[in-house]
């Protein structure tokens, strides 16, 4: 049996829904469909880069997600493609045992190994706030990010600091990138983040063997590269100015814009409306659930504004997706009408496609 066989095989999938996979996985990275058999033989392959996966200050919330999705493939593929070395919550050794083939690990695999961390570093009185194996959390990650092919930070926690950096923040939390400030940290924010990005950011490191690119918070662009607010669902009522004013409203359960109650989306980049959670059809996602976005993914936003303060729209930027062309609120303000609206809730506007290209014309003119 080959490789692809054997690595098919144990992935429980036909040939057909392994290409398929491999396929969606280039488009998800914004790459041609023509580099699915190069990332299908990257995942194949029988050389697993080694991982080891550090636990900070979290909930664990990150690696539920990567290993809980309906969709079975994801976890075994997740499995398959590492060697996942060292995991605090998932190796079934524990104390000095661990600890010992930790170190092993990292002596054999020096340069080799992608070094995930998952959780917050606290730096405050020497990081004495976070400990595993009675050493400081921020000693483990100084000492072995440099000894790292890679550093990914997953989760909002290790991107930024997460919930435990909101003031007072007492244990000074902070994020990966802050701590190994001198070497390249790869940032896939989310409470949880999802899978996929996950996923799709180590096949593009095993495919092309360079980090994929990333924007200036250190985001892949391919996850993060867009506003939220352009690709939701809800983003037609926003044009149309129509929008839930409470929970449980006539608006809300009609499925309106969220901004009102909050949203994040038209500040927050990430592709939580494309992707979405679970696997279980449309509609999983927060925004999607009738909940406004809180804006997880930015480091200035979650856990810092609090989540059903109004924000506002610095930069307006035309849905993805044209709106439907019967686009006339039910109160009888016209989509025209929509920037008076927004202007009431203290947004820039709530325009129409067209006002919102022209007010992004606005802003390539300096305004
Ligand atoms: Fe969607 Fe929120 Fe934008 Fe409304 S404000 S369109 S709910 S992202």
């Amino acid at each position: 049996m080959s490789n692809r066989d054997a690595t098919i095989s144990r992935l429980g999938i036909n040939r057909r829904d392994f290409l398929k996979f491999c396929t969606a996985t280039a488009t998800a990275m914004g790459l041609s469909t023509s580099v699915a058999p190069r990332i299908a033989a990257a995942i194949t392959s029988p050389n697993r880069p080694p991982v080891i996966w550090l636990h900070g200050q979290e909930c664990t919330g990150c690696t539920e997600s990567l290993l809980r999705p309906s969709h079975p493939t994801l976890d075994h593929l997740i499995l398959d493609l590492i060697s996942l070395d060292y995991h605090e919550t998932l190796s079934a050794g524990a104390g000095h045992q661990a600890e010992h083939f930790l170190h092993e690990s990292v002596k054999a695999n020096t340069g080799k190994f992608i070094l995930v961390i998952e959780g917050a570093v606290p730096v405050k009185d020497g990081g004495v706030y976070c400990q595993v194996g009675g050493r400081p959390f921020l000693d483990m990650v100084k000492e072995l990010g440099p000894q790292a092919a890679a550093v990914i930070a997953i989760g909002s926690c290790a991107s930024w600091g997460g919930i435990q950096s909101a003031p007072p923040n007492p244990t000074g939390a902070t994020g990966v990138p802050t701590v190994l400030n001198d070497i390249p940290v790869i940032s896939i924010p989310g409470c949880p983040p999802h899978p996929q990005n996950f996923l799709s950011t180590v096949i593009h490191y095993l495919t092309f063997k360079k980090l994929p690119a990333l924007d200036d918070k250190g985001r892949p662009l391919f996850a993060y590269g867009r506003l939220i607010h352009e690709n939701c669902e809800r983003r037609p009522h926003f044009d149309a100015g129509r929008f839930a004013g409470r929970f449980g409203d006539e608006g809300h359960r009609k499925g309106y814009c969220l901004f009102k109650l909050g949203c994040k989306g038209p500040i927050t980049h990430a592709n939580c409306p494309s992707q979405l959670f679970c696997e279980v059809g449309s509609g999983a996602w927060p925004v999607g659930t009738g909940h406004p976005c809180f804006g997880c993914t930015e480091k200035e936003v979650g856990f810092h504004v609090p989540l059903f303060t109004q924000t506002y729209i610095r930069n307006p930027t035309p849905a993805a997706t044209p709106p439907p062309v019967d686009a006339e609120k039910e109160s009888g303000l016209t989509a025209g009408g929509a920037a008076v609206a927004g202007a009431a809730v203290g947004a820039a506007v709530g325009a129409t496609m067209m006002a919102g290209k022209k007010a992004a014309d606005s802003q390539d003119d300096g305004e």
